[in-house]
């Protein structure tokens, strides 16, 4: 099945699209005009939309194409302006507009400089010093405006991102990121040779703790065993909460024995907190590793299988499936 289209390539679909049907219309005109080099330079713009347009589908990757399409766009709106006179200068907004939406913040701020400066010695050539001065101001106005839109725009995707795959109260990965990361890893898994596991955990008795000391304290619970195991993982595991007291760690380019001894580390660390043995805090473990061709929910499922084994076998354990 193929991925999700992100917004960058819509972004970019949608404005090489765009910008190759609306200079069309335009290379007719200058054609009929016999305006051989406006001709030439819609014929450059109508083809590199065209192939960006056809890289981005077919590829759907868009750094490449985004650098192309808005350099280009700035060497088509100067030379047009070059050719025709200060009337194409409306052109500049657009352009510079696209720009900040296709290459990174930084990379558009650079573009558009250089643009500007480059402008100087065509604006001197045909705009009289009124207009080349409003032309800058309006310019770098409108530049300043876009530029602290997409930086707020892109703060706020930050967020809601996080906000989005974390698990409020631990501070984990959400069932969703790892529903998300697990699609990802059994992708992977089945095109290349490498090996990759999970642990399924569960607190012991965690209903009693609740039931003691009430959900506040039971929380509080939650929140340190979730400081633990990030503690001890690796930076190439991943954590969530699969939800209530269970949580899953999956670590990558880790057999079934290195996750066997993980999970007993960390069993061992829970022991070793003081503030989870007040309240006798242990936890039973599954581990699994991938097995080709099988599916993110039945690999789950036997990890699972394996901490109900814990658990049958007297709790505070951790088993292989
Ligand atoms: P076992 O050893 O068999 O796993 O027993 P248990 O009591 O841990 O298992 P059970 O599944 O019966 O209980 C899980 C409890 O976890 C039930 C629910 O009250 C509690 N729980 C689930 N989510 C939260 C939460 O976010 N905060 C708190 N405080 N408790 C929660
Ligand atoms: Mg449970
Ligand atoms: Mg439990």
């Amino acid at each position: 099945m193929r991925k999700q289209r992100t917004a960058e390539e819509y972004i970019l679909l949608s404005l090489s699209g765009i910008l190759s049907l609306a200079i069309l219309p335009f290379w007719f005109v200058r054609f009929a005009a016999s305006e051989w080099t406006m001709t030439a330079l819609d014929s450059f713009a109508i083809a590199i939309m065209m192939a960006a347009f056809a890289h981005v589908y077919v590829t759907g990757k868009t750094n490449l194409a985004g650098i192309v399409v808005s350099v280009s766009v700035m060497i088509i709106v100067w030379a047009s302006v070059y050719v025709k006179g200060q009337g194409q200068l409306f052109w500049a907004y657009p352009a510079l507009v696209a720009t900040f939406f296709l290459v990174t913040l930084r990379l558009a701020a650079v573009i558009v400089s250089v643009f500007l400066v480059a402008m100087i010695p065509v604006v001197l050539l045909h705009a009289d010093l009124v207009l080349g001065g409003a032309f800058y101001l309006t310019v770098i106005a409108n530049s300043a405006a876009v530029y602290a839109f997409v930086y707020r725009m892109q703060e706020q995707q930050k967020l809601l991102s996080t906000l989005a795959i974390r698990d409020p109260l631990t501070g984990a990965g959400n069932r969703r990121a790892m529903e998300e990361k697990l699609v990802e890893l059994v992708d992977l898994q089945n095109r290349r040779v490498s090996e990759v596991s999970l642990i399924f955990m569960d607190l012991d008795n965690f209903k009693a703790i609740n039931d003691k000391f009430g959900h506040s304290e039971g929380d509080e619970v939650l929140v340190q065993l979730a400081k633990i195991v990030a503690e001890r993982i690796r930076s190439t595991d991943t954590f969530y909460r699969y939800g209530g007291e269970e949580f899953v760690v999956l670590a990558e380019n880790t057999n079934v024995t290195g996750v066997l001894k993980l999970a007993e580390e960390l069993r061992t660390a829970v022991q070793a907190c003081k503030i989870l043995q007040l309240h006798h805090v242990s936890i039973s473990s599954g581990c699994a590793q991938y097995q080709a061709g099988e599916t993110g929910s039945e690999w789950v499922g036997r990890a699972d299988a394996a901490m109900f084994q814990a658990k049958d076998e007297g709790r505070n354990l951790s088993r292989a499936a």
